[in-house]
Order: structure tokens, then C-alpha cells, then sequence
């Protein structure tokens, strides 16, 4: 009668591979120390919990970093310089800057 297969495939959804390490994973977060490398955490108590995302603090400092040591290939800016939109405003960090500072850990 009924001649379906048993198993329907599963949702992709429900299958997703291993997060990539956030890449400001690679310097110091000045929030709550987690060394370069770690993973950020936060206290509950006595315990301190892993978190999935890097502390506000750390994005900026990741961002810092990534002024501070590359180049941008987007607006052209030199280390040191912070980023700026084509008419010369400032911009966020491009993502581009980020790509060249991965692997300059401090
Ligand atoms: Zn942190
Ligand atoms: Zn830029």
C-alpha cells in the first residue's frame, strides 16, 4: 500500500558543519582575558561559561589590530590608518583589512 522510503533526508538546516573560530579569537580580549586563541567567556557565579561570539571588547581590539598591522586592499589605507569610504569619510574596518591581518596574531 503505503511505499514511501522510511527515511526522508534530512534538513541541511539541521546539519550545519563546525563554526570557523572567530577571527578576533587571535588577539587578547581585554574584557574578560581569554588569551589569543581562546574562546571568550563569561562568569555566572562561580563558573565561567564559554561564549559563541567574542565580547564587544574584543571586536574592537580585533579591529584595532587589524589597523594597526595591515593594510587595506579596499580603501587603500596604510597600517595605522583607519579605514575611509571613497569620498574620504571614515569607514569601518573593510573586511578585506580583516582577511589581511588574520594570521599576524599578537
Ligand atoms: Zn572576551
Ligand atoms: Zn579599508
Amino acid at each position: 500500500m503505503t511505499d514511501r522510503p522510511r527515511s526522508a533526508p534530512m534538513p541541511a538546516s539541521l546539519r550545519a558543519g563546525r563554526p570557523v573560530p572567530h577571527p578576533a579569537r587571535t588577539v587578547r580580549c581585554p574584557h574578560c582575558a581569554a588569551a589569543p586563541g581562546d574562546r571568550c567567556t563569561t562568569r555566572t557565579g562561580r563558573t565561567r561559561i564559554q561564549r559563541l561570539d567574542p565580547c564587544d571588547a574584543r571586536l574592537t581590539a580585533w579591529a584595532d589590530h587589524a589597523t594597526a598591522v595591515a593594510c587595506c586592499t579596499t580603501c587603500q589605507s596604510a597600517p595605522g590608518y583607519d579605514c575611509h569610504h571613497p569620498d574620504g569619510t571614515p569607514a569601518p574596518v573593510h573586511d578585506s583589512r580583516y582577511d589581511e591581518a588574520k594570521g599576524t596574531a599578537a
